[in-house]
């Protein structure tokens, strides 16, 4: 099991700076103490950066991205929120194919494969959890993702 607050976290400082130089706002909400995810590190830290950098890529300045997790029931819920420029409607349920991107124009001026999103929802699948999307065109998206929750490790060590 992971601590889904350490992942997120780390995601989120290693892209301050670049979301501060676009004049956006990248922020944290989540409850106090451990939220325990049964996923393995690597992953679930590779699913947060794909979509931070796609709300920060996809969000003009002066923008808000929000990052929030939760442990409502016997599940982790994560969401990647931003105000950004959105995804109509026709195009949501494409997005998560390979090489699939809404504006082939602007895809190319931003740069990237489209590979990002099809990576991960298999990784998403890959820990027995779900992915869903809802954006409105102009005004933002969200990505939720729901995993298994996960034990605690429990210390052997005192605490210093
Ligand atoms: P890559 O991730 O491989 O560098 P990419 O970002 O274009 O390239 P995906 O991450 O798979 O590929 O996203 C697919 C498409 O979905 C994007 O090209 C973009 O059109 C749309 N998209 C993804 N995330 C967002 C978002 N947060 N806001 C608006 N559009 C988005
Ligand atoms: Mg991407």
């Amino acid at each position: 099991a992971v601590d889904v607050g350490d992942i997120v976290l780390d995601c989120v400082r290693d892209r301050q700076d670049l979301a501060t130089a676009k004049g956006l706002s990248l922020v944290t909400k989540s409850p106090d103490g451990p939220i325990m995810a049964t996923a393995e590190a690597e992953g679930l830290s590779t699913i947060l950066s794909n979509l931070v950098d796609n709300a920060i890529n996809y969000t003009p300045s002066g923008g808000r991205v929000e990052i929030e997790w939760s442990q409502p029931g016997e599940e982790v819920v994560i969401s990647v929120t931003d105000t950004g420029v959105g995804i109509p409607l026709e195009h949501q349920p494409r997005v998560f194919e390979r090489f699939y991107r809404v504006d082939r124009a602007r895809s190319r001026e931003l740069g990237g494969t489209g590979l990002g999103l099809s990576i991960v929802k298999h990784l998403v699948h890959a820990f027995r959890g779900r992915i869903e999307l809802e954006s409105q065109q102009g005004r933002g998206s969200r990505f939720t993702i729901w995993l298994p929750a996960g034990e605690s490790e429990t210390r052997s060590l005192p605490r210093s």
